[in-house]
C-alpha cells in the first residue's frame, strides 16, 4: 500500500517527498518532530488520530522557542494531516510524523535568519517497543539540563542523546533504556515517560527532572483519576526506589502504556504486569481506539462515518 507525504503545500507519494541536501536541519539538528497515532477501529471501520490538537500545541510551543515561524494554524495543522490520513487509506493503526525544520539551504550555526517549513507523513506501524513486558536498564548517557537543550521540546537534535541510551542498553540485551537527569534522578525512557507505584499510588517525574511532557502521560494522569480514582504524584524518584516499586510502567505515543517488570536486572514486584498497570493499560487500549465516549473529544476520525468501506 503506497504512502504519502504533505510537503511544500502539496500530498506527493512518499518517495518523492525530498529535501536538499544544504537544508540547515539536516546539519545542526535544527527541527522539531511529533508522533502521532491513528488507531484502526475494525469494528466501526473507522482511523481515530489521537489527541492531534494536543501534538500540534506541543510542535507549535517549540516553534517559538526554535524562532520558527511555520506559515500554518494550529487549524491548518490538524486539517492537513487528516487529509493526508484520509489519502493515504490504511486500515490499520499508523504512525504520523509531522516535521517542523529549518529548511533553508544555508549553512552556519544559529537559529535566526533562516526560513522554516513543516512537512508530515504517515506510515503503517505497529508495536514500537514489541514486548508485553519491557526488561529495562539505566543507561549511563543522562538526559541534558533544560539550560543545555530544552527537553520540553521535541528537537532533533537532542534525539541524538535518546540514541546513544537506547543502543547502549539494547546492545547489553535490554528492551529499553531510563536515563536519569542531571541531578541524578529518574527521567524517562528513550521514547517514554516512565511512572512507578508506590503504596498503590502513581508516581512520575515532575516537569523539572528533563522529561518531555508526554501527552500519553497526562491521558494516563487523567484516566487514573477519573475512572480509578488514582492520583499521580508528581515528584523526583531515586533510582532504588524504582527497584522496590510495586509496579513500573511506560508511556507514549509509540509505545502505549508498556509494562515494566524488571530493571537492572531486578524483578519489580513479582515480576508479572501488577494490577493498577494491566486496568490502565485496558481503559487507555479503548479511548485510543475511539471505544470509550467520554473521551471522544480526543479522537479525531479520519473517515466519513457514513462512507461504505469497501475494504
Ligand atoms: N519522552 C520522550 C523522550 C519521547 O520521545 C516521547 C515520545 N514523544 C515521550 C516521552 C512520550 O511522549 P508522548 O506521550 O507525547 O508521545
Amino acid at each position: 500500500m503506497p504512502s504519502y507525504a504533505y510537503i511544500r503545500k502539496e500530498i506527493v507519494p512518499l518517495a518523492e517527498a525530498k529535501i536538499g541536501v544544504m537544508t540547515h536541519a539536516l546539519h545542526y539538528g535544527t527541527a522539531l518532530f511529533e508522533g502521532i497515532r491513528g488507531n484502526w477501529n475494525n469494528e466501526q471501520k473507522q482511523m481515530y488520530i489521537f489527541r492531534l490538537k494536543e501534538h500540534y500545541e506541543r510542535l507549535l510551543n517549540g516553534c517559538r522557542v526554535l524562532k520558527m515561524d511555520l506559515p500554518y494554524t494550529l487549524d491548518d495543522l490538524c486539517r492537513i494531516t487528516v487529509e493526508l490520513a484520509q489519502k493515504c487509506d490504511f486500515h490499520e493503526d499508523i504512525y504520523i510524523r509531522p516535521l517542523a525544520y529549518k529548511s533553508s539551504e544555508a549553512l552556519g550555526v544559529r537559529l535566526h535568519d533562516l526560513e522554516s517549513d513543516f512537512l508530515v507523513f504517515a506510515i503503517p506501524w505497529g508495536r514500537y517497543l514489541d514486548v508485553d513486558k519491557a526488561r529495562v536498564a539505566f543507561a549511563s548517557w543522562r538526559r541534558p539540563d533544560a539550560n543545555v537543550i530544552p527537553p520540553q521540546c521535541k528537537i532533533t537534535g537532542i534525539y541524538v542523546n535518546n540514541a546513544f541510551a537506547k543502543t547502549e542498553v539494547v546492545q547489553n540485551g535490554f528492551d529499553e533504556a531510563i536515563m536519569l537527569s542531571p541531578d541524578g534522578h529518574i527521567s524517562e525512557g528513550s521514547g517514554e515517560n516512565i511512572f512507578v507505584v508506590i503504596d498503590g499510588k502513581l508516581i512520575t517525574p515532575p516537569s523539572y527532572n528533563s522529561i518531555l511532557m508526554g501527552i500519553t502521560r497526562n491521558t494516563v494522569i487523567e484516566l487514573a483519576r477519573a475512572e480509578f480514582n488514582v492520583d499521580t504524584l508528581e515528584r523526583p524518584i531515586e533510582r532504588s526506589e524504582l527497584y522496590t516499586s510495586q509496579e513500573c510502567f511506560m508511556t507514549g505515543t509509540a509505545a502505549h502504556l508498556t509494562p515494566v517488570t524488571e530493571v537492572d536486572r531486578r524483578k519489580i514486584g513479582d515480576g508479572e504486569i501488577g494490577p493498577i498497570t494491566k486496568k490502565l493499560q485496558k481503559a487507555y487500549s479503548e479511548v485510543i481506539k475511539g471505544n470509550n465516549p467520554k473521551y471522544s473529544r480526543w479522537c479525531t476520525p479520519v473517515y466519513p462515518a457514513t462512507a461504505k468501506r469497501t475494504k
